[in-house]
C-alpha cells in the first residue's frame, strides 16, 4: 500500500496517516516530523532548519528532495506526509517513484475550511508548545499552504488519482471515510 496524505496544516492528517501506518503495516513517513527530530537531536541537517521550522517557513526543495529519495528508496510501502509541498517537489516524486518502480495507489486529501485550522492548530499548540503553532508561524504555514500546496492538489485532480475526504468530521468519522477509499483502492 503506496498513500499519500495531503491536507493544510491542522486538517488531521498526521493522526490519520499514523493509524493508515498502523493498520496497512506501512511506516509514517512524515517530513515534519523527520525534520523536528533532526532539530531535537542538534544534527547538521537539524542546526540548518531549525530556524526555518520556527518561522513555519518551508525548508528548500533540493534538501527535503533528497531526504525523502533516501527514505522510500529503503521501503516498500508508505504513508507519506507532509511531501510533496510545492511543484518542484511534486514533479521529483514522480520520478523518483517512476525509477524506482513505486507508483502511489492513492492520493487522499482532507479538506478542513481555514478557520478550523486555525483553532485546532492554536489548541495544539497550547498543548505541545510547538514554536510554529504560534499565530504569526500558523499564519504563515497556511498562506504558504494556499500559495504553493494547492497546486500539487490540482496536479493529483487531473490526473485521477485524488479522493477528497471531508476533514472537519470527528476523528472517527474520518477515519470511516479513509478506510472506505482506501477499501475500494485495494480491490
Ligand atoms: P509539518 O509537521 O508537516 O507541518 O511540517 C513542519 C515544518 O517542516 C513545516 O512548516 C516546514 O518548515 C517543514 N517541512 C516539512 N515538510 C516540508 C516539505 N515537504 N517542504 C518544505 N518544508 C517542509
Amino acid at each position: 500500500m503506496r498513500v499519500l496524505i495531503l491536507g493544510p496544516q491542522g486538517s488531521g492528517k498526521g493522526t490519520q496517516a499514523a493509524r493508515i501506518a498502523e493498520t496497512y503495516g506501512v511506516p509514517h513517513v512524515a517530513t515534519g516530523d523527520i525534520l523536528r527530530s533532526a532539530v531535537a537531536d542538534g544534527t547538521e541537517l537539524g542546526r540548518r532548519v531549525e530556524p526555518i521550522l520556527d518561522r513555519g517557513d518551508l525548508v528548500p526543495d533540493d534538501l527535503m528532495i533528497r531526504l525523502i529519495r533516501e527514505c522510500l528508496e529503503r521501503v516498500d510501502g508508505f504513508v507519506l506526509d507532509g511531501f510533496p509541498r510545492t511543484v518542484p517537489q511534486v514533479e521529483a516524486l514522480d520520478v523518483m517513484l517512476d525509477e524506482i518502480e513505486k507508483p502511489l495507489d492513492v492520493v487522499l486529501l482532507l479538506e478542513v475550511p481555514d478557520d478550523i485550522a486555525v483553532e485546532r492548530l492554536l489548541e495544539r499548540g497550547a498543548v505541545e508548545h510547538r514554536a510554529d503553532d504560534e499565530p504569526e508561524a500558523i499564519r504563515n504555514r497556511l498562506r504558504l499552504y494556499h500559495q504553493l500546496t494547492e497546486a500539487v492538489v490540482e496536479h493529483y485532480r487531473s490526473n485521477g488519482t485524488l479522493v477528497t475526504v471531508a476533514g472537519d468530521q470527528s476523528v472517527e468519522e474520518v477515519w470511516a471515510s479513509i478506510e472506505d477509499a482506501l477499501t475500494k483502492v485495494r480491490a
